[in-house]
């Protein structure tokens, strides 16, 4: 068994107002992409997704079969109907994502973005060793592959938005933990960190961001337009 096709141990899944954003379609691309790539990683948040489904299911038909639309007492029978359902029907297998096991670091959802595994990627250097490579997606947010050689750190920096990091090789700790392959750390405005890789490995991570980060330093703060960041 190569270490990609092993289950890794997750610490930390992608909290569920995330799953449930990503499974009604509301959230950007970049967002997207990095869920679905986690999801190929996580059986924990991957079951989520799928019950998820099933409850969305299953209130469409209730709504189309059973509940009078008029009235509170339209919607009580409606969810009545949604729970003597799920009561009595398994939830159906995950339709997505495929739990494809993609050979390499990468997994199949982030190959398919990319078009191939690490040795495709473009990285450009953006300092203290740290390079990153951006990927194309859709408004809204932005998605960037991230290689911190090991024992080294992207500098210290809080938010203006939200900050999704997903682990893909080695591992980082910052005051949130310890992160490792298949975990998300999630950050938002109140978060501030130096997320520092851990010695013995290059750590490799997809990130995204709806909002640029916020830098203490004034390198950092110097470079941030041209890094995109
Ligand atoms: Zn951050």
């Amino acid at each position: 068994m190569t270490p990609s096709s092993m289950t890794p141990t997750i610490r930390h899944p992608l909290p569920d107002d995330l799953l449930l954003a990503y499974t009604t379609g509301s959230l950007p691309e970049a967002f997207n992409l990095l869920i679905a790539t986690h999801l190929s990683l996580c059986d924990e948040s991957r079951a989520t997704v799928a019950a998820f489904d099933a409850l969305g299911g299953a209130l469409l038909d209730s709504l189309d079969a059973d509940a009078d639309p008029d009235g509170e007492a339209g919607l009580e029978a409606g969810l009545q109907a949604v729970l003597r359902r799920l009561d009595r029907t398994p939830p159906e297998p995950p339709v997505r994502p495929a739990r494809r096991h993609a050979p390499g670091i990468f997994p199949a959802p982030l190959q398919d973005h990319v078009g191939g595994d690490l040795a495709a990627v473009r990285w450009r250097p953006v300092g203290m060793g740290v390079r990153q490579a951006i990927l194309k997606t859709g408004p809204g947010a932005r998605a960037r592959l991230l290689y911190i050689p090991a024992g080294a750190a992207v500098p210290d920096h809080g938010h203006h938005g939200r900050e999704l990091t997903l682990v893909l090789q080695g591992a980082f700790s910052d005051a949130g933990g310890r992160f490792a392959r298949g975990d998300v750390e999630v950050a938002d405005p109140e978060v501030e960190h130096t997320p520092t890789a851990e010695p013995g490995e290059d750590c490799i991570c997809l990130a995204a961001t709806d909002a640029p980060l916020r830098f203490r330093g004034l390198l950092p703060r110097l470079v941030q337009p041209f890094l995109k960041i």
